[in-house]
């Protein structure tokens, strides 16, 4: 009798009829679906929210796309399809997956929009991100206050703007924000666009590219700047910001008498703190990846659970058929006078990894 009972488990865990014995508590397993692994902060992302699910008795199932958007449709639609508990989603394209998510809901999985927002679909139950708008305006400030520092002389300051991907909501959140503090200025003639390129349409980076970044630096600093000297660079993304150096580097900004346009960034990706001590990037945005991780969560566990999950916005992110409920985090302008004391300080990095 032993034999054949354990011979009937042996055969119910082989056709999957059994969970194998818990050890922790089994919640269920959540869906995470990230953009790439070419930018460190997804990687937090990625690590923080395996942890913090984990801890919280679930499992995760993980999945990077590389920026490829049927890949990540494919990896969202294979993660319905084994019925995940919930998703959290990362988009490349935040517009593409109205109909993944529609499945989704069909079968009740709720779904987290996760930093970025997912666009036309009401089926985004809420969304977990930093307060976007804040940090174009940080970014700007920074700029400002660099340019300030760096030139106080000049009677203008001329300056050319980068713009994060167009497919990306957030892209445009950090572009208004920042155009908030830096508009002003241009009308007073403070600021001097010399290329004339403005606005996100002309801006945008697709698909956050530093190489896209740079070719468009060499071509405005070879179309405009060969006798203007350029002050400052508004540059959304670290990624992009390394590729912007680059390119002025490439044309003798940083060396001899010719000072290094004040470029701002975001992520405090390590390449870029370490360009910030080595006095070349002049500042970023640090996003703690840990909290937002432990928000999502959070989220996750309430809607399992049957809670309420906390939010404290409920007016801004629009995505166009409905305004998504959502979580902002505070993010914090970081450059020479302040990373170790945020960066180190709060245990993101230690020495070793930027020194
Ligand atoms: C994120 C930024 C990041 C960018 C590029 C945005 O959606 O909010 O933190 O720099 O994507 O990865």
């Amino acid at each position: 009798m032993r034999k054949l009972l354990s011979a009937m488990t042996a055969l119910a865990f082989g056709a999957g009829l059994l969970a194998a014995p818990a050890i922790a508590q089994d919640k269920g397993t959540i869906g995470i679906a990230m953009p790439t692994k070419s930018s460190a902060r997804w990687i937090s992302d990625g690590n923080s929210m395996v942890e913090q699910f984990e801890a919280a008795g679930y499992s995760a199932d993980l999945q990077y796309a590389e920026d490829d958007i049927p890949n990540q449709l494919a990896q969202i639609e294979n993660m319905i399809t084994k019925e995940v508990d919930a998703l959290v989603i990362a988009a490349i394209d935040g517009t593409t997956l109205s109909n993944a998510l529609a499945n989704a809901a069909a079968l009740g999985i709720p779904v987290i929009a996760y930093d970025r927002l997912i666009r036309d679909s009401p089926d985004v139950n809420y969304y977990a991100t930093f307060d976007n708008f804040k940090v174009g305006v940080q970014q700007a400030n920074s700029l400002v206050q660099g340019l300030e520092e760096r030139y106080p002389d000049a009677e203008a300051w001329n300056v050319e703007l980068f713009g994060g991907s167009p497919d990306d909501n957030n892209a445009y959140f950090f572009y208004d924000g920042a155009m908030s503090v830096l508009q002003p200025l241009i009308d007073d003639g403070k600021i001097n666009i010399v290329s004339g390129q403005m606005g996100m349409d002309t801006v945008g980076t697709l698909r956050w590219d530093g190489a896209v970044a740079q070719a468009r630096m060499d071509n405005l600093l070879s179309a405009h700047y060969t006798d203007t000297q350029l002050h400052g660079v508004l540059s959304p993304y670290d990624g992009l910001s390394i590729g912007i150096l680059s390119s002025l580097k490439g044309v003798g900004y940083g060396s001899g008498d010719q000072q290094m346009p004040i470029v701002t960034g975001q992520d405090a990706e390590v390449p870029s703190v370490k360009s910030i001590l080595a006095g070349e990037q002049y500042s970023t945005v640090f996003k703690d990846t840990r909290e937002l991780a432990r928000v999502t969560v959070g989220m996750v566990n309430a809607l399992l659970e049957g809670g309420e999950p906390e939010i404290n916005d409920t007016k801004t992110y629009d995505n166009g058929v409905k305004v998504v409920p959502s979580y902002l985090l505070e993010p914090v302008s970081v450059d020479a006078s302040n990373w170790e004391e945020i960066l180190i300080g709060s245990g993101y990095y230690t020495m070793d990894q930027i020194k």
